[in-house]
């Protein structure tokens, strides 16, 4: 009989705990999520664990992490603290579910919808051999598809090891599939033999699990990776031998690199825990890759979650490849980064100033200042180390590409005027004007110009001749630490 799916939206983000959130992942993730919001429904996070292997807790918290920090947050699935079970149709962890994927392979089995199948890995290998010989299929064809139940359970009873394998041989001929993405996909039923739904061990395979746990946690849609339509195939067959209703597919198409590659790390990185690493902030991470195949339907190109849940529409996600135009990823966090208040902007690059132990003025005021001036040079928070290093009066030393400058003739005087310049100055911190001036003054003085000035005083602000402009860093630096740097410039002629 046909089970009821009810109209209230459910959709599930279903990682397997075997590496890292990519951000294909991700974005599997956010499709389900705002279609969740959009309808007023339900995100759900389910954890595909069966692969004993290769799942590990590590993996897990680190993707749920992840989706912490993109603040993808779920109604039902693990707690993100914990990693305990939240929700009324749990367990939510694939793994702690073997006992009712039992019972509805004991279902098929019973109906003869399924068997238990001898065959060794020799004999299919041989079977397969033949069959590529002879020009026919490749697919299994199991002698033990036409035992009876009670024959199987024999041979098991006396030690024989089987598998539960689907049986193909009585369905219909064609499948289709009304993608909400790529629109009718047809399969022909022949794609695939009797797969295997329950491993030797008692382990169910991807596919019945899938399948059981869409419908056993009532799931209206399942939006994932194009990489998953033949599997929807198997999983169709295996709704139809239960009688269930399927739930809505949308399979989205695959992240290309620029070279229209499959995404893959080698051209940086694909990881979100990397990207936070990096800098990016999750607003622009959910923004770029929300635009990874979707548009918004004005041709907005920055936008906050609450944006795209407003326009988004499964109908107006591409079925050909987005490209993952790097360029682009970093313009857009650059942009999001830009409009933050800068009171949280500092705050966001604390962590990156603290990986280099740096001490900085508490003054919010400094703070603010700082970030007003720096704002327009970073993209990612990264990018705040370098500009705040300067500033650090730890990370002074004189530079060996500073050598060259300090062997000129005029550079003792140079140096000289702008120490006693910056001593009679009567402010803690110099204007942006009141530095200009003060560099005139040192030009009167002392008769140097051009780079026989810029570089001697360059040097004695950030020890190397060239580089970040002066006019922005220097009014950052308070005068004792300019002139303790002066003096230690001055030592080293
Ligand atoms: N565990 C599968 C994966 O990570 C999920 C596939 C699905 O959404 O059905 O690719």
């Amino acid at each position: 009989m046909a089970s009821q799916i009810s109209p209230h939206v459910r959709v599930r983000f279903a990682p397997s705990p075997t590496g890292y959130l990519h951000v294909g992942g991700a974005r599997t993730a956010l499709y389900n999520y705002l279609y969740a919001k959009k309808n007023g429904g339900e995100f759900i996070l389910r954890i595909e664990d069966t692969d004993e292997a290769r799942s590990t807790q590590e993996s897990l918290r680190g993707v749920v992490d992840d989706m912490v920090w993109l603040n993808l947050l779920w109604a039902e699935g693990v707690d993100p603290v914990t990693l305990k079970d939240v929700g009324p149709l749990g367990p939510y962890r694939q793994s702690e579910r073997q006992d009712i994927y039992k019972k509805y392979a004991d279902e098929l089995l019973n109906a003869g919808k399924a068997y238990y199948c001898f065959l060794t890995d020799e004999e299919i290998e041989k079977q397969r051999e033949e069959a590529l010989k002879a020009g026919r299929s490749p697919h299994v064809n199991s002698p033990y598809q036409d035992w009876t139940l009670d024959q199987a359970k024999a041979k098991i009873a006396e030690g024989g090891k089987a598998v539960v394998r689907f049986k193909t041989r009585e369905l219909k001929k064609d499948y289709i599939l009304n993608d909400q993405v790529r629109g009718e996909v047809r399969f022909p039923s022949d794609m695939v033999g009797d797969f295997v739904i329950l491993r030797s061990g008692g382990m169910p395979v991807y596919n019945f699990c899938c399948v059981i746990d869409d419908h056993l946690m009532k799931m209206t849609h399942v939006f994932r990776a194009e990489e998953h339509l033949p599997n929807t195939l198997r999983q169709m067959m295996i709704y139809e031998a239960f009688g269930w209703q399927l739930p809505e597919f949308g399979h989205m198409a695959l992240i290309l690199d620029e070279d229209r590659q499959k995404l893959s790390k080698r051209k940086g990185a694909v990881a979100c825990g990397l990207l936070k690493e990096e800098g990016y902030l999750p607003s622009a991470v959910l923004n770029f890759i929300a635009l990874l195949g979707w548009s918004h339907p004005e041709g907005k190109e920055i936008m906050s979650v609450d944006d795209m849940i407003q326009a988004f529409d499964i109908s107006r996600l591409n079925h050909s490849g987005a490209i993952f135009d790097r360029v682009k990823f970093k313009w857009m966090n650059a942009q999001h980064l830009r409009a933050l208040p800068n009171a949280d902007l500092w705050k966001a690059i604390q962590p990156f100033l603290a990986r280099e132990k740096m001490e900085l003025p508490q003054d919010p005021v400094w703070q603010d200042k700082s970030i007003s001036l720096f704002k327009p040079y970073m993209e990612v928070l990264a990018d705040a180390i370098e500009l705040y290093k300067p500033l650090n009066d730890k990370s002074y030393v004189i530079l060996p590409e500073a050598d060259e400058t300090m062997k000129w003739e005029p550079t003792k005087a140079v140096l000289t005027a702008w120490r006693d310049l910056v001593a009679a100055l009567p402010n803690e911190f110099m204007t942006e004007d009141e530095f200009l001036k003060l560099q005139d003054e040192v030009k009167n003085k002392t008769g140097a110009k051009g780079k026989n000035l810029f570089m001697p005083i360059r040097v004695a602000v950030i020890g190397k001749p060239h580089g970040a402009e002066l006019k922005i860093l220097v009014p950052l630096i308070k005068k004792s630490s300019l002139l303790a740097r002066a003096e230690q410039a001055l030592a080293k002629i």
